[in-house]
Protein backbone atom coordinates (compact mmCIF):
# COMPACT_ATOMS: atom_id res chain seq x y z
CA UNK A 1 0.00 0.00 0.00
CA UNK A 2 2.51 2.61 0.98
CA UNK A 3 4.76 1.68 -2.05
CA UNK A 4 1.51 2.26 -4.09
CA UNK A 5 1.19 5.79 -2.67
CA UNK A 6 4.72 6.56 -2.87
CA UNK A 7 4.57 5.60 -6.81
CA UNK A 8 1.17 7.70 -7.12
CA UNK A 9 2.26 10.96 -6.10
CA UNK A 10 5.02 11.39 -8.46
CA UNK A 11 2.84 10.19 -11.15
CA UNK A 12 0.55 13.13 -9.65
CA UNK A 13 3.29 15.89 -9.98
CA UNK A 14 4.36 14.92 -13.14
CA UNK A 15 0.77 15.01 -14.59
CA UNK A 16 0.33 18.53 -13.08
CA UNK A 17 4.02 19.89 -14.76
CA UNK A 18 2.62 18.35 -17.97
CA UNK A 19 -0.47 19.88 -18.19
CA UNK A 20 1.01 23.32 -17.08
CA UNK A 21 4.04 23.27 -19.53
CA UNK A 22 3.23 21.13 -22.59
CA UNK A 23 0.82 24.20 -23.66
CA UNK A 24 3.77 26.85 -23.74
CA UNK A 25 5.76 23.98 -25.20
CA UNK A 26 3.56 23.54 -28.19
CA UNK A 27 3.41 27.82 -28.67
CA UNK A 28 7.12 28.12 -28.62
CA UNK A 29 7.89 25.59 -31.35
CA UNK A 30 5.35 27.14 -33.73
CA UNK A 31 7.49 30.33 -33.82
CA UNK A 32 10.37 27.86 -33.64
CA UNK A 33 9.31 25.69 -36.09
CA UNK A 34 8.28 28.19 -38.44
CA UNK A 35 11.99 30.14 -38.30
CA UNK A 36 12.96 26.83 -38.88
CA UNK A 37 10.91 26.47 -42.59
CA UNK A 38 11.75 30.39 -43.15
CA UNK A 39 15.91 29.86 -42.53
CA UNK A 40 17.86 32.34 -40.69
CA UNK A 41 17.93 35.58 -41.61
CA UNK A 42 21.19 37.04 -42.53
CA UNK A 43 23.09 39.73 -39.93
CA UNK A 44 24.93 41.64 -43.02
CA UNK A 45 23.91 44.78 -43.59
CA UNK A 46 20.96 45.74 -46.22
CA UNK A 47 20.72 48.78 -48.62
CA UNK A 48 17.42 50.15 -47.51
CA UNK A 49 16.68 50.72 -51.15
CA UNK A 50 17.25 47.70 -52.15
CA UNK A 51 15.36 46.02 -49.69
CA UNK A 52 12.29 48.21 -50.64
CA UNK A 53 12.92 47.30 -53.89
CA UNK A 54 13.31 43.61 -52.98
CA UNK A 55 9.20 43.57 -51.73
CA UNK A 56 8.10 44.84 -55.00
CA UNK A 57 5.42 46.85 -53.83
CA UNK A 58 2.38 47.21 -56.54
CA UNK A 59 0.81 50.87 -56.20
CA UNK A 60 -2.33 50.40 -56.75
CA UNK A 61 -4.68 53.36 -54.73
CA UNK A 62 -8.20 53.83 -53.67
CA UNK A 63 -8.89 56.76 -56.30
CA UNK A 64 -8.36 60.31 -54.38
CA UNK A 65 -11.68 61.32 -52.57
CA UNK A 66 -13.58 58.19 -53.21
CA UNK A 67 -14.52 55.53 -51.27
CA UNK A 68 -12.27 54.75 -48.12
CA UNK A 69 -10.10 57.89 -49.26
CA UNK A 70 -13.54 59.96 -49.57
CA UNK A 71 -12.23 62.47 -46.91
CA UNK A 72 -8.67 63.44 -46.93
CA UNK A 73 -7.12 62.52 -43.97
CA UNK A 74 -3.48 63.26 -42.91
CA UNK A 75 -1.87 61.51 -40.81
CA UNK A 76 1.92 61.35 -39.68
CA UNK A 77 2.48 57.29 -39.08
CA UNK A 78 3.54 56.22 -35.80
CA UNK A 79 2.40 53.16 -35.35
CA UNK A 80 2.46 49.72 -37.86
CA UNK A 81 -0.61 47.63 -37.15
CA UNK A 82 -0.61 43.68 -38.25
CA UNK A 83 -3.89 42.34 -39.67
CA UNK A 84 -5.11 38.88 -41.41
CA UNK A 85 -7.58 38.77 -43.98
CA UNK A 86 -9.82 35.87 -42.64
CA UNK A 87 -11.00 35.60 -46.33
CA UNK A 88 -9.78 32.55 -47.63
CA UNK A 89 -10.64 32.77 -51.00
CA UNK A 90 -9.38 36.42 -52.10
CA UNK A 91 -5.83 37.06 -53.01
CA UNK A 92 -3.93 40.77 -52.19
CA UNK A 93 -5.41 41.56 -55.98
CA UNK A 94 -9.46 40.14 -55.12
CA UNK A 95 -8.90 42.86 -51.93
CA UNK A 96 -7.05 45.71 -53.75
CA UNK A 97 -10.53 45.53 -56.39
CA UNK A 98 -12.66 45.34 -53.85
CA UNK A 99 -10.87 48.63 -51.97
CA UNK A 100 -11.16 50.54 -55.33
CA UNK A 101 -14.49 49.77 -55.83
CA UNK A 102 -15.57 50.53 -52.17
CA UNK A 103 -17.23 47.30 -51.58
CA UNK A 104 -16.18 46.83 -48.06
CA UNK A 105 -18.56 48.68 -46.37
CA UNK A 106 -17.65 50.18 -42.26
CA UNK A 107 -15.32 52.25 -40.51
CA UNK A 108 -16.19 55.91 -39.87
CA UNK A 109 -16.19 57.30 -42.96
CA UNK A 110 -19.08 54.20 -44.11
CA UNK A 111 -15.81 52.30 -45.80
CA UNK A 112 -12.66 50.36 -45.07
CA UNK A 113 -9.14 50.58 -45.94
CA UNK A 114 -6.11 49.87 -45.23
CA UNK A 115 -2.08 50.34 -46.41
CA UNK A 116 -0.91 47.59 -47.80
CA UNK A 117 -1.85 43.93 -48.95
CA UNK A 118 0.20 41.02 -48.82
CA UNK A 119 0.50 37.93 -50.19
CA UNK A 120 3.65 35.35 -50.59
CA UNK A 121 4.81 36.93 -53.77
CA UNK A 122 3.39 40.17 -53.77
CA UNK A 123 2.79 43.48 -51.85
CA UNK A 124 -0.14 45.99 -53.13
CA UNK A 125 -0.52 49.63 -51.82
CA UNK A 126 -3.92 51.10 -51.38
CA UNK A 127 -3.40 54.03 -49.34
CA UNK A 128 -0.58 56.59 -48.99
CA UNK A 129 1.29 56.15 -45.74
CA UNK A 130 0.68 60.04 -45.39
CA UNK A 131 -3.07 58.99 -45.29
CA UNK A 132 -5.23 57.58 -42.33
CA UNK A 133 -6.95 53.88 -42.77
CA UNK A 134 -9.63 52.08 -41.65
CA UNK A 135 -8.88 48.96 -40.34
CA UNK A 136 -8.43 49.07 -36.17
CA UNK A 137 -10.83 50.32 -33.80
CA UNK A 138 -12.96 53.35 -35.55
CA UNK A 139 -11.73 56.06 -34.09
CA UNK A 140 -9.15 55.12 -32.03
CA UNK A 141 -5.39 55.90 -32.47
CA UNK A 142 -4.72 52.30 -34.16
CA UNK A 143 -6.62 54.32 -37.40
CA UNK A 144 -5.83 57.67 -36.70
CA UNK A 145 -1.65 56.96 -36.18
CA UNK A 146 -0.66 53.42 -37.86
CA UNK A 147 0.03 51.98 -41.11
CA UNK A 148 -2.52 49.15 -41.67
CA UNK A 149 -0.90 45.87 -43.32
CA UNK A 150 -3.36 42.92 -44.04
CA UNK A 151 -1.77 39.89 -44.46
CA UNK A 152 -3.61 36.92 -47.16
CA UNK A 153 -5.02 33.64 -46.20
CA UNK A 154 -6.34 32.41 -49.11
CA UNK A 155 -6.02 29.07 -50.27
CA UNK A 156 -3.02 27.78 -51.87
CA UNK A 157 -0.95 30.75 -50.79
CA UNK A 158 2.38 30.46 -49.38
CA UNK A 159 1.85 31.51 -45.27
CA UNK A 160 5.44 31.60 -44.52
CA UNK A 161 6.36 33.48 -47.53
CA UNK A 162 3.27 36.34 -46.44
CA UNK A 163 4.33 36.17 -42.57
CA UNK A 164 8.50 36.83 -44.42
CA UNK A 165 7.37 39.67 -46.59
CA UNK A 166 5.41 41.47 -44.01
CA UNK A 167 7.97 41.45 -41.52
CA UNK A 168 10.33 42.53 -44.12
CA UNK A 169 7.57 45.52 -45.10
CA UNK A 170 7.12 46.54 -41.80
CA UNK A 171 11.27 46.78 -41.06
CA UNK A 172 11.49 49.09 -43.74
CA UNK A 173 8.47 51.23 -42.83
CA UNK A 174 10.00 51.17 -39.87
CA UNK A 175 12.93 52.40 -40.71
CA UNK A 176 11.83 55.50 -43.33
CA UNK A 177 8.83 56.64 -40.68
CA UNK A 178 11.28 56.21 -38.03
CA UNK A 179 8.83 54.10 -35.94
CA UNK A 180 10.60 51.86 -33.25
CA UNK A 181 9.85 47.97 -32.70
CA UNK A 182 7.61 48.78 -30.10
CA UNK A 183 4.65 50.42 -31.84
CA UNK A 184 4.58 47.23 -34.21
CA UNK A 185 1.57 45.77 -32.68
CA UNK A 186 -1.30 43.18 -33.25
CA UNK A 187 -4.56 44.35 -34.73
CA UNK A 188 -5.19 43.05 -31.03
CA UNK A 189 -3.84 45.85 -29.70
CA UNK A 190 -6.13 48.53 -30.66
CA UNK A 191 -9.59 47.75 -28.38
CA UNK A 192 -12.81 48.99 -30.38
CA UNK A 193 -15.33 50.63 -28.40
CA UNK A 194 -18.69 49.06 -28.09
CA UNK A 195 -17.85 45.12 -29.52
CA UNK A 196 -17.44 42.44 -26.66
CA UNK A 197 -13.99 41.47 -26.65
CA UNK A 198 -12.72 44.81 -27.33
CA UNK A 199 -9.82 43.15 -28.30
CA UNK A 200 -9.76 41.45 -32.20
CA UNK A 201 -8.20 37.92 -32.57
CA UNK A 202 -6.08 39.18 -34.97
CA UNK A 203 -4.04 38.39 -36.66
CA UNK A 204 -5.43 34.98 -35.61
CA UNK A 205 -2.65 32.73 -36.30
CA UNK A 206 -0.04 34.82 -34.82
CA UNK A 207 -2.66 35.15 -31.70
CA UNK A 208 -2.76 32.41 -28.61
CA UNK A 209 -6.28 31.87 -26.99
CA UNK A 210 -6.95 35.09 -28.87
CA UNK A 211 -3.78 37.14 -27.39
CA UNK A 212 -0.32 37.85 -29.03
CA UNK A 213 1.83 35.86 -26.81
CA UNK A 214 5.14 33.61 -28.17
CA UNK A 215 4.67 33.03 -31.94
CA UNK A 216 3.66 37.18 -31.74
CA UNK A 217 6.41 37.88 -30.19
CA UNK A 218 8.72 35.52 -32.82
CA UNK A 219 7.43 37.62 -35.11
CA UNK A 220 8.40 40.76 -34.10
CA UNK A 221 11.41 39.18 -33.81
CA UNK A 222 11.17 38.56 -37.34
CA UNK A 223 10.64 42.10 -37.84
CA UNK A 224 13.60 43.54 -35.27
CA UNK A 225 15.82 41.52 -37.51
CA UNK A 226 15.04 42.44 -40.62
CA UNK A 227 15.34 45.89 -39.49
CA UNK A 228 18.88 45.96 -37.64
CA UNK A 229 19.81 45.02 -41.36
CA UNK A 230 18.91 47.85 -42.52
CA UNK A 231 20.18 50.21 -39.52
CA UNK A 232 23.82 48.38 -39.65
CA UNK A 233 23.71 49.87 -43.22
CA UNK A 234 22.36 53.10 -42.34
CA UNK A 235 25.12 52.91 -39.69
CA UNK A 236 28.28 52.28 -41.57
CA UNK A 237 27.15 54.47 -44.41
CA UNK A 238 27.07 57.71 -41.96
CA UNK A 239 30.50 56.10 -41.06
CA UNK A 240 31.55 56.46 -44.55
CA UNK A 241 30.02 60.06 -44.42
CA UNK A 242 31.55 61.56 -41.48
CA UNK A 243 35.26 59.62 -42.78
CA UNK A 244 35.19 61.34 -46.20
CA UNK A 245 34.39 64.75 -44.39
CA UNK A 246 37.47 64.81 -42.46
CA UNK A 247 39.85 63.34 -45.40
CA UNK A 248 38.19 66.40 -47.19
CA UNK A 249 39.04 68.78 -44.07
CA UNK A 250 42.47 67.31 -44.01
CA UNK A 251 42.92 68.38 -47.80
CA UNK A 252 41.68 71.52 -47.56
CA UNK A 253 44.32 72.33 -44.89
CA UNK A 254 47.00 70.74 -46.61
CA UNK A 255 46.04 73.12 -49.65
CA UNK A 256 46.08 76.25 -47.35
CA UNK A 257 49.57 75.18 -46.61
CA UNK A 258 51.06 74.68 -49.50
CA UNK A 259 49.83 77.82 -51.12
CA UNK A 260 51.13 79.29 -47.65
CA UNK A 261 54.46 77.55 -48.60
CA UNK A 262 54.43 78.94 -52.02
CA UNK A 263 53.68 82.35 -51.08
CA UNK A 264 56.37 82.75 -48.32
CA UNK A 265 58.42 81.47 -51.52
CA UNK A 266 58.94 77.96 -49.35
CA UNK A 267 58.81 75.47 -52.15
ZN1 LIG B 1 -7.51 42.93 -38.04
Amino acid sequence: MKKYVVSIIPLGLLALLLFFILPSCSTTNQGQSWEKAMGQIPTSPLDPRRAHQDLNIQIDLIPEGRFGRRLFRPMKPQFITIHSTQNYTGDAFAHAKALKKGALRGGVCGYLCWHFTVQGDAVIQHVPTSERGEHADFDGPGNRFSIGIEMCEHKGNDMLATMDRTAKLAASLMYHHDIPITNVVAHYHWPRAGYNPANKNCPHFLMEDGQPREAWQWFKSRVERHHSRLALFHQQNQQKIEEQRQREKINKLVRWFEKLGSWLGLS
